[in-house]
């Protein structure tokens, strides 16, 4: 497994190395927004380099995970193990469709 901490502080090193944004949370956010959306237009164009989009809104996150005190592996590793537990029931759309209703618990409100 990948050493995701490891990464952040990586990522983080080569900001402060940069000069890059260590100040404008606001920005990081719109920036890793900008790359989700150069992939998907990508994807949308049936171009190549979808996956290094990708890559850069992992190191937009890695990177804020990095400033706010955040493990993102221990997140992810939490989050996946929630998400493995929910509980959903499927209700059809009016038009038919499969509709797939999170049913909350306790212990997942
Ligand atoms: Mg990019």
């Amino acid at each position: 497994m990948i050493d995701l901490k490891a990464l952040q502080k990586e990522v983080m090193r080569n900001k402060v190395e940069k000069g890059f944004n260590l100040t404008n949370t606001a920005l990081e956010f719109c920036r890793a927004h900008e790359e989700l959306s150069e992939a998907f237009s990508k994807h949308n164009k049936n171009q190549p380099g979808v996956a290094e989009e990708f890559a850069d809104v992992m190191i937009f996150i890695l990177g804020m995970c990095e400033d706010m005190g955040f493990d993102l592996e221990k997140e992810l590793i939490r989050k996946i193990e929630i998400n493995k537990h929910r509980k959903y029931k499927k209700e059809k759309s009016p038009e038919g469709n499969d509709v797939f209703i999170r049913i909350k618990t306790d212990e997942d409100p």
